[in-house]
């Protein structure tokens, strides 16, 4: 039965690697400092760019298990690069070890450091749950990602991972990473733009991702990490309650 799932999760991989060729849009949010760039790459890799500075968010290659630096490369590397944890569709060393500049900056939480060469770990600043921090000019803020539905705690435990908040020119621009609602991120505050994930069994429900939005209240959310979920059921469920902004991220 394993060798049949896993066969089916391939298929489907293929299908939205597919449908990922075709371009993705960006998006311009205004700040008091210039407009940041959303421009989505696929499933939960973006690249952000604001004020001079461009930041990357989890690049791998999708489907996951290839080098995917060339999907996020650009004239100049990265000043930024985030992980939110250490599984191969988040994290890839041989996508960083292309990808980053003699300046780029690295966060991860510890358990990513612990997986990674000299080199990278060289670049990185290991930051967990709470800590608040600038790096590359953009103050950043490392909060919890994890599952809280007893038969998915394996997947992501409480601690381990980091979701992550940036203000950039007065905008707070929050990355989930994998996670499911949790007392923490109910109240998450002022959230302009918000990547909230769901796909089962990693993370959650559309209907438990459009309650957690309802509760939080970001003005805008992007659906990402959706996998083979159905966007336009999540953004029926958050109604008026947040602009549900569905990009082409497969
Ligand atoms: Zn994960
Ligand atoms: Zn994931």
């Amino acid at each position: 039965m394993k060798g049949f799932r896993i066969f089916g999760a391939a298929v489907a991989f293929a299908a939205l690697a597919l449908a990922s060729q075709a371009m993705a849009q960006d998006d311009q949010i205004p700040t008091s400092n210039g407009n940041l760039t959303i421009h989505p790459v696929h499933h939960a890799g973006l690249v952000l760019t604001w004020n001079g500075k461009r930041i990357v968010a989890d690049p791998t290659s999708f489907p996951p298990g290839k080098n995917g630096a060339a999907d996020f490369k650009a004239a100049a590397a990265p000043d930024l690069i985030l992980i939110t944890h250490e599984h191969g569709d988040h994290f890839d060393v041989p996508t960083l070890t292309d990808l980053v500049g003699p300046n780029t900056v690295i966060v991860a939480p510890q358990s990513v450091f612990g997986m990674m060469p000299a080199a990278l770990q060289a670049k990185t600043k290991v930051m967990k749950n709470g800590d608040k921090q600038t790096y590359a000019g953009v103050p950043i803020e490392a909060v919890v990602e994890y599952n809280t539905t007893p038969d998915r705690l394996m997947f992501h435990p409480k601690g381990r991972d980091n979701g992550y908040v940036l203000t950039m020119g007065g905008k707070r621009v929050y990355l989930a990473g994998d996670t499911e609602e949790t007392p923490e991120l109910k109240v998450l505050p002022n959230i302009d733009v918000a990547f909230v994930p769901f796909n089962l069994p990693y993370t959650m429900t559309e209907e438990a991702a459009a309650t957690w939005v309802k509760d939080f209240k970001p003005k805008i959310v992007y659906p990402y990490h959706t996998g083979m979920s159905d966007v336009n059921k999540f953004k029926t469920l958050v109604g008026a309650a947040s602009d549900v902004r569905l990009r082409k991220w497969y």
